[in-house]
């Protein structure tokens, strides 16, 4: 035989089991370059900026995009 529960769980002892099940908001700070929400400890996705070093090419998808489109016209 499995392990079965003894008593019943009541509703009370539910609900304050679930107390802590809810989601809490994402907390964001505003970024000290170009003020915009950002997570904190992580890179700002709006300028790449992180502790004040650009560390991610936020233009680079872009140009990449500007590039291909250009490439598409010359091969016509
Ligand atoms: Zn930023």
């Amino acid at each position: 035989m499995p392990a079965v529960p003894k008593k019943k769980t009541s509703h009370a002892r539910q609900g304050r089991r679930r107390t802590h099940l809810f989601l809490q908001p994402t907390a964001l700070t505003p970024c000290p370059q170009c003020h915009q929400p950002r997570l904190a400890h992580r890179a700002c996705p709006t300028c790449g900026i992180y502790h004040g070093r650009e560390v991610i090419d936020v233009g680079a998808k872009a140009r990449r995009r500007q590039e291909r489109e250009s490439g598409d016209q010359q091969g016509r």
